[in-house]
């Protein structure tokens, strides 16, 4: 489904390498996306996945980030300093941003996914950008029975669960190349994607950055569930958001990687 109708709800889910760099939140970037997601929201429905609260503390406090207890306690103090600066900055294009911290128990049952839709249906019938982020501080991913661990696949989840067609990953990487573009200058960009195939799972995850959890396999994950259940992805690099744009406002894909079960001849 590729028409670019009026309320298609989309999820964009905004990975830490693209907020926090050098160890500074980049107000300029956030600022940027500020302004497209104002501008999608003439003709979609948007709900943001925003990581970074791990990385945004660490601005604040430096605690050694390999210790478990000290990402919660990052996290902790991170999360509300991004949605500072995410009211401030959606202030100025008249948009009220509320936050919504998951877990994996949220979606592990029909009435607790009832009861989070619920809440995110008044939330988009007021106009009002939902801004989700796993809830770090008791949701431990590396626990991994208690929580998704990534924002990708958490975002693939509430694109499936809370009825959006699309999720929209706005990464470090332009694409999804058929070899690691970092070691193989000839490595290709995957245009369209209909299929991904268990060995592509299995690839090494290597986060370009050190509080990026995902790497491109997360992102696959994602890509799969949603391929699974008949939604799309687009993957293409955060900081150079024409690209989304150009793809969600005016049908130009000429970068970015399309994850969809449609075929089309782009
Ligand atoms: N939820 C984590 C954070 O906000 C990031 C997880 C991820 O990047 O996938 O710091």
């Amino acid at each position: 489904m590729n028409t670019k109708d009026k309320n298609k709800r989309i999820v964009i889910k905004v990975g830490s390498a693209i907020l926090v760099e050098n160890q500074r939140i980049n107000l300029a970037r956030i600022e940027a996306l500020a302004q497209l997601i104002a501008k999608l929201r003439s003709a979609y429905e948007v709900i943001l996945v925003s990581s970074g609260a791990v990385a945004a503390g660490y601005t604040e406090l430096k605690l050694d980030k390999t210790n478990l207890s000290n990402k919660q306690a990052l996290a902790a103090i991170g999360q509300p300093l991004l949605m500072q600066i995410y009211a401030n900055v959606f202030e100025k294009h008249k948009i009220t941003t509320a936050q919504v911290l998951l877990t994996a128990y949220d979606f592990d049952s029909r009435k607790h996914t009832q009861n989070a839709r619920n809440a995110m249906e008044v939330l988009l019938e007021n106009k009002v950008l939902p801004i989700i982020n796993e809830n770090d501080v008791i949701a431990t991913g590396e626990l991994k029975y208690l929580g998704f661990g990534d924002n990708d696949q958490l975002s693939a989840h509430v694109t499936h669960f809370f009825d959006a067609y699309l999720l929209a990953i706005l990464s470090d990487i332009d694409a999804y190349f058929d070899a690691n573009p970092k070691e193989n200058p000839n490595a290709k960009m995957r245009k369209v994607v209909t299929q991904i195939f268990e060995e592509e799972l299995h690839a090494e995850a290597t986060p370009n950055n050190a509080f990026a959890t995902g790497g491109i396999v997360t992102k696959l994950k994602a890509a799969k569930f949603l391929l699974e259940h008949q939604k799309e992805m687009f993957l293409s690099n955060g900081k150079d958001l024409e690209v989304l744009h150009d793809f969600l406002m005016c049908n130009i894909h000429e970068k970015g990687t399309l994850f969809t079960t449609y075929s089309y001849n782009s």
